[in-house]
């Protein structure tokens, strides 16, 4: 146990090589070539995201790889398959699920607990009692497509992995996927949570409303959800 004294809530690492020392603190701000990251760990979810990228390479310093991933087992697709049973119930309301990474937990399967915490649920909307435990937060947007929306953006300041599913109307629903660290997030794989994802289609790196692939998954700074054609199309209409 650290003294009291010895808590430091923030740290900060100028990246000088290519390994990064171990973190300190609470979180982490990370300075290398590419800009201001910031980096968490708490033995279920390590993590380090973009903040600001420099808009020339920083001398000096080393390139840094973002990267999030589980300190434990993936999620098995069997608690996808039955959220997924749940959320289209659900419907036209939107549905929010929370996975605790709990062996020991009463309902536990492979090492994951599955909870749908008590919620406000409309169809556009849901307000739920937060499960501090959580590692993954996943909430439904019914039959919109799956994509992170201001009020998610607002809401998911965490240290964890957050999901959105959509078009559970359809054949072929759709799943997207990010790390938050404490309000920065970025996206991911869904992969990276799920050991399967069933019918479900990944948006990543895939334009959220037609589906055409749009970057090219090394794009870490921005959230690309739209290709150029919808996102003008988008344009127009709130102009
Ligand atoms: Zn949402
Ligand atoms: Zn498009």
């Amino acid at each position: 146990m650290m003294a009291p004294d010895d808590f430091e809530l923030a740290s900060c690492v100028l990246a000088t090589g290519p390994e990064l020392p171990p973190i300190r603190g609470f979180v982490q701000y990370v300075v290398g070539a590419g800009g201001l990251y910031v980096r968490a760990a708490d033995g279920r979810i390590e993590a380090l995201v973009p903040v600001a990228p420099s808009l020339r390479p920083l001398s000096g310093l080393a390139m840094v790889e973002p990267y999030a991933r589980l300190a434990v087992p993936r999620v098995p697709q069997a608690w996808l398959d039955s959220i997924l049973a749940s959320a289209r119930k659900a419907m036209p309301s939107e549905a929010m699920y929370q996975l605790v990474a709990d062996p020991l937990a009463r309902n536990s399967y492979g090492g994951w607990a599955c909870a749908r915490p008590a919620q406000l649920a409309s169809p556009g909307a849901v307000t739920f009692l937060d499960l501090a435990g959580a590692s993954v937060d996943l909430h439904s947007h019914n039959s919109m497509p799956a994509f992170f929306s201001a009020t998610d953006d607002a809401d998911e300041q965490g240290l964890r992995f957050y999901v959105v599913i959509g078009r559970l109307d359809t054949r072929q629903p759709q799943i997207a996927a990010r790390v938050g660290v404490y309000g920065h997030t970025m996206p991911v794989r869904a992969t990276a949570i799920f050991d399967g994802l069933g019918c479900f289609v990944d948006t990543f790196g895939r334009c959220r409303q037609c589906g055409r692939r749009v970057g090219d998954g090394a794009a870490w700074w921005t959230e690309y959800d739209l290709c150029e054609r919808c996102d003008e199309a988008e344009a127009e209409v709130n102009a």
